[in-house]
Formats: C-alpha cells, structure tokens, sequence
C-alpha cells in the first residue's frame, strides 16, 4: 500500500479527526510507503493571521507525534515545504471543469450560506488531487467528508491519463465505519470550524465542561431510548469497549437514568484513552528543534518523489 494523507492547522485536533483520519495513520505507517502532511496551504484559505498559523502548523506537528506518528515508519511534512504540488495543481487546474468543481460540498455548502468564498476555496479539490497523486498514493485514509473530493481527484486523474497517457496512479479512499463521521457537542458533524468540538489535547476540566453540556433531547428520564443514532452514545461508542458499549446499550433501552450519567462516563473514558499521548506531548513541545528536524527531513524525503511524478506528467503533457 502507499498510503497519503493531509490535515489541516486551522485548530486543535479534535476526536473527529483523531478516530475518522489519525488513527488511520497511525495503523498504516510502515506500509510501503507513508506520507502524511500538515495541509498548510489548504488553511491559508481560513486562518488569514501568519502568527496562528505557524503555531497551529507547529501544534498539528507535535500533535501526531505525540500520538504515535512514527517518523522512522512514516514520512511526515509541511504540504508548502513540498512547491512541486503546486505546480502540478497547475497542470490538473488546466483539465478540471467548472461544473464538478461547483458541485464539491466544501465550496456549494459556502455559498448556499450566502458566505463569501475565494478561488482558493472553489479550487480546493484540484489541490488535494495533486497531493495525493504526487506521492502515487493508492489508498488514502479519510472521515467522510472527504470522499467526494477524493472521487474528484480519481476523476482528474483519470481525464489526465485519458489525453496525455497512463501518468497517475489511481487512489483510493479509507474510510472507517465506526467513525466515519464523528458528531460534534451539537450532533452536527465535529469539525474545527463550527465551535462544536472536543479536542484531543484540551485541558481535561474544561473539557468536562464541555461534556457535560452536550445537547441532549428532552426525553423524561424513565423513558427507554433507542441509543443508535444518538450522538452521545456514539461519542462514548468511540472510546468503549464491546462489553461497556453493551452495557450502555442495554441502560438506554431500560430507560430510567440520566444522560448526566453517560456524560461522565464519557468524560472518564476520553481522559484515560488521551492520558499517554498528553504526557508524551509534554516532551515534544520542549524540543520544537527536534520536531522542526523531522518535519525538514520529511520534505526531503517527500520533496523527491513528488519531482519524480511532477517530471512524468510534464514530460506526458508536453512542458518538456
Ligand atoms: P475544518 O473545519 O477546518 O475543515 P476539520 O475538522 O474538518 O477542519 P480537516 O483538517 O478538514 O478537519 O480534516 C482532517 C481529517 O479529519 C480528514 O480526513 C477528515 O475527513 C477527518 N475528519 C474531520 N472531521 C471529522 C469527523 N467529524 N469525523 C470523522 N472524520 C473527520
Ligand atoms: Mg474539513
């Protein structure tokens, strides 16, 4: 398998990202190949503050280390340290037509708010395809979400080879069913834009706090409940085993308790599942050299492969 992913610095890591993406990652290194990348140029297009984003970029690195992204089995770096990409956006931009772009959700769910959105946004699937097919990556762990866009990029990929020859290897998405999309503190997708989420490395008595105030419905206490689909016994799902998910099914269905109950128990458990990769955290931010080293030695690793791909495509499309 030669694995590729990418996740953004425009905040914290938070459990959607942790069981639909990192996790993955965590499991796949060692493949054949590896690389995964903090999308960087992807943010620029949300955090507009250079300081932030240097320290969002900085903290998503010592983030994956500290939960066990291994830089001797996987090849970590910053997407704008790699420029080759960017230059093989340019040569799948020339290929990509308006109407699949303008049916990608990231950018039609943007304006259906009436928000404004920059080119940046509307071109973002041809940018994530050239992070994937730079790395002739064939499976590419993601949540959901993103599998439209990795539809799009198999679809440019293989427009590409259609007129210019075979020049892409086709890749593929890897999605987890049991945390395909992990729902935030309001039952909505958790994602670091909507201020609904629960973070990997959050102090452990503010995030109580916020458990505690996840929404619930206003079912009267002694009233059985059907606990698939409901977003806090999903959340607990994530972190529990067979026997305590059974058993938390078993109570919702007797009906007669209170979801403060479920609350804490979730809370004990996400603070026990985290407990090792905060200490580890520890270590890391005192050693941002360190991290900077690996971060260097990832792009020169990534930076190699990527101008093998890019040299294939241009030599297949005629720019030398
Ligand atoms: P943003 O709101 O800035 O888009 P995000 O929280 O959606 O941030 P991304 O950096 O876009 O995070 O995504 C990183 C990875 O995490 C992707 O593979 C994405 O599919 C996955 N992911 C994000 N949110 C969830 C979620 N709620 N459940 C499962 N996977 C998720
Ligand atoms: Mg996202």
């Amino acid at each position: 398998m030669h694995v590729l992913s990418g996740i953004q610095p425009t905040g914290r890591f938070h459990w959607g990202n942790y069981f639909g993406a990192i996790r993955q990652y965590i499991d796949l290194q060692g493949e054949q190949a590896a690389y995964y990348f903090i999308a960087n140029l992807h943010a620029l297009t949300t955090v507009r503050d250079s300081a932030l984003l240097r320290q969002y970029t900085l903290d998503a690195a010592i983030d994956l280390l500290s939960l066990g992204l291994d830089p001797n089995r996987a090849i970590l770096f910053v997407q704008s340290d790699v420029p080759e990409v960017s230059e093989l956006c340019w040569l799948l931009m020339t290929g990509a037509p308006m109407g699949w772009l303008e049916r990608c959700h990231a950018y039609k769910d943007k304006k259906a708010k009436g928000l404004p959105a920059d080119a940046g946004l509307f071109t973002y699937p041809v940018l994530m395809a050239a992070d994937i097919l730079a790395y002739d990556a064939d499976t590419v762990p993601v949540g959901e979400d993103q599998t439209q866009h990795i539809e799009v990029c198999r679809d440019l990929a293989a427009s590409f080879n259609h007129h210019f020859g075979e020049t892409f290897v086709m890749p593929k998405a890897k999605v987890l069913d049991s945390s395909a999309k992990v729902p935030g503190t309001d039952g909505e997708k958790m994602s670091k834009s909507y201020n609904n989420t629960l973070e990997v490395f959050e102090d452990a008595k503010a995030q109580r706090k916020k458990i505690m105030r996840i929404t619930t419905d206003s079912r009267p206490m002694d009233q059985p409940k059907e606990p698939d689909g409901d977003h806090l016994y999903q959340l607990y799902s994530l972190f529990a085993n067979d026997a305590e998910k059974q058993a938390m099914a078993d109570m919702y269905r007797r009906g007669g308790f209170g979801y403060g109950e479920v609350k804490k128990a979730l809370a004990d458990q996400a603070e026990k599942f985290f407990a090792e990769p905060r200490a580890r955290r520890q270590e890391f931010e005192s050693n941002p050299d360190r991290v900077q080293e690996i971060l260097a030695a990832g792009a020169a690793k990534a930076r190699k492969k990527a101008g093998e791909v890019l040299r294939r495509a241009k030599t297949a499309c005629g720019l030398v």
